[in-house]
């Protein structure tokens, strides 16, 4: 079924197996195109944009994703979870001379929220949209990590440093999209291997230094054997200097565009479309996710089934719709974090609730309605009443409207994935942050004056200054990150932590799809002298120069 985006006014398709799906949920078929959908969600989601400002309760300096001007009661991880304050304490009546979301505002504005998103954490202060993790430092989307530091998407890694999307790695530096790989650095799309520097897409490979597309690889460097003296030359060469590391990035860059690559990065996978894909079968429009079933319109997602319009989806999620920030939940609609829920809707920063509409910061509950109690009985009888009410304001099975997004959008993941300007922003309801964050031009050290070696670095660094060479904001090097760069003999990075993530954000491919052909013409394959017919939905768009394969054509080329 055709429809027109009420939001963009573009075209876009709704599945047969989308219906089944609408009506197995209780849900209406969305209105808004896939894109609008996902960066409604995606407002909802600060994850890296960080200020100083104190806990209202207790006055503790604390770091916030909330600036001291932000008009809710932000309160530190040991307030918010203390007993001092009860959330249903906030409880409200529902009117039905009011609408749904009205009331819900009234209730949002006054209730205390989290300065950062982190559970079960442990020496982990400076982490946000994380849980599980121990000695982290600056690590967003992050679950079961230890001794890690600026990432984003990191998942159960162990002394990992400036990686994004890593799953169950060691010691990795500058590494995406890597997952069982162990002191790689500068590596993209490769699994289970060790010691590999700037190589993409290996496979149980090691010892390697501009290698592509390798299977069980050892002592290469452009995929031609080398003696292990000759991989120490190499390595050393391109560490030697913060110069020629650069170089060594641009080689690495180019070595990249001309290589041979599968239409989607995607293994064990069945039936799916998307991309960066482990383990996934049955879907479409599915990204960054690992282990699920029949999900769709998914990204940054984890472990879960029978689930669509789901992001940062974490670990035995079911039967959801429409939710940003899950972990280990069931039949839920349209919420922002909510954790150990079942039959959730419209509820923000909820743990443990069972049944629950429009429900803010409860830590446990059952049957609730805007923070109040309620009899079983009287639960279903008023959320009957409330979804009639919400079908004739036209605002039923929609998420939150934007400008409840309790952020900027630019401070948000919805900015990184569709960067649009204030005026565009806000035509769209969403609200926009003016505060910047960070100093500027304090720093200590020009940024041509950088040690160009690890070697003339002393611990005095730690007391200096730098500045970023593209954005020119001021940072700092942790202890932490300098006894990485002196045991791993590496120069120091010249930007900031943020321009590094970007950085690594520009070597991926987008969240979008184009429908092509394979480009295999080669004559031994199975389709002779023809050119290979097959097709596919791919993320790299027409006009790149990389060669784009199907799944049967690059099988027979790197394996
Ligand atoms: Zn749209
Ligand atoms: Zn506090
Ligand atoms: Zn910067
Ligand atoms: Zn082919
Ligand atoms: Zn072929």
């Amino acid at each position: 079924m055709q429809k027109t985006c009420q939001t963009c006014k573009k075209d876009f398709e709704i599945r047969k197996e989308d219906l089944i799906f609408y009506e197995q949920v209780k849900t209406v078929p969305p209105l808004d195109c896939p894109d609008c959908r996902v960066m409604k969600r995606l407002a909802f989601r600060n994850e890296r944009t960080f200020y100083k400002r104190s806990c209202d309760p207790c006055k503790k300096d604390i770091i916030s994703l909330y600036p001291k001007s932000s008009p809710y009661p932000i309160y530190c991880n040991t307030c918010w979870w203390s007993d001092k304050w009860d959330p249903k304490s906030f409880a409200q009546d529902y009117d039905f001379k009011k609408t749904f979301f009205e009331q819900y505002r009234e209730l949002q504005i006054k209730v205390p929220r989290l300065a950062l998103m982190m559970l079960n954490s442990v020496r982990s202060e400076y982490t946000n949209g994380a849980s599980d993790n121990k000695d982290c430092y600056l690590i967003f989307a992050a679950e079961y990590n230890e001794d890690c530091m600026y990432s984003r998407l990191i998942q159960k890694c162990k002394g990992c440093i400036d990686c994004a999307f890593i799953h169950q790695s060691e010691l990795c530096y500058e590494c995406i999209d890597v997952r069982e790989c162990f002191k790689c650095m500068f590596c993209q799309e490769c699994q289970s291997s060790t010691d590999l520097i700037f190589c993409y897409n290996m496979r149980n490979s090691n010892n390697c230094i501009f290698c592509t597309n390798g299977r069980n690889l050892s002592n290469a460097i452009f995929n031609v054997k080398y003696s292990k003296e000759e991989y120490e030359k190499k390595k050393n060469e391109i560490f030697s200097s913060y110069e020629n590391l650069e170089k060594a990035k641009k080689e690495f860059k180019d070595l990249k565009s001309k290589t041979i690559v599968k239409y989607a990065s995607a293994t064990k996978c069945n039936n799916v479309t998307g991309n960066y894909l482990h383990n996934c079968y049955d879907g479409v429009r599915v990204f960054d996710t690992t282990g699920t079933k029949n999900c769709s319109y998914m990204a940054d997602t984890e472990e879960s089934i029978d689930s669509m319009d789901c992001n940062n989806f974490y670990y035995k999620n079911e039967l959801c719709y429409n939710m940003m920030g899950v972990l280990q939940s069931s039949k839920s609609k349209n919420c922002a974090y909510v954790f150990y829920c079942n039959e959730v809707e419209y509820s923000e920063n909820c743990h443990n609730l069972a049944s629950g509409i429009g429900c803010n910061a409860i830590r446990k509950g059952q049957y609730m309605i805007l923070n109040k109690e309620y009899s079983k009985e009287d639960f279903y009888k008023i959320k009957e009443q409330i979804d009639e009410q919400m079908k004739k304001d036209t605002t039923y099975g929609k998420f939150f409207p934007p400008e409840l997004a309790p952020f900027g959008f630019n401070e948000t993941l919805g900015y990184e994935y569709f960067p649009i300007n204030e005026k565009e922003a806000k035509e769209k309801g969403f609200n926009w942050q003016e505060q910047v964050t960070g100093t500027y031009g304090k720093e200590t050290i020009k940024e041509p004056e950088m040690p160009a070696t690890i070697g003339e670095v002393t611990e005095d660094i730690l007391n200096q200054v730098l500045v970023c060479k593209d954005c020119k904001k001021n940072f700092r090097i942790t202890k932490g990150e300098f006894d990485f760069y002196k045991r791993m003999n590496l120069p120091l990075p010249h930007k900031d932590f943020e321009c590094r993530h970007q950085d690594r954000m520009k070597k991926r491919n987008p969240r979008k799809l184009w429908h092509r052909n394979c480009m295999c013409e080669l004559k031994t394959h199975q389709h002779g002298a023809q050119k290979c017919a097959n097709e596919f939905e791919t993320s790299y768009s027409p006009d790149r120069k990389e060669i784009v394969y199907c799944e049967t054509c690059y099988q027979q080329e790197v394996s």
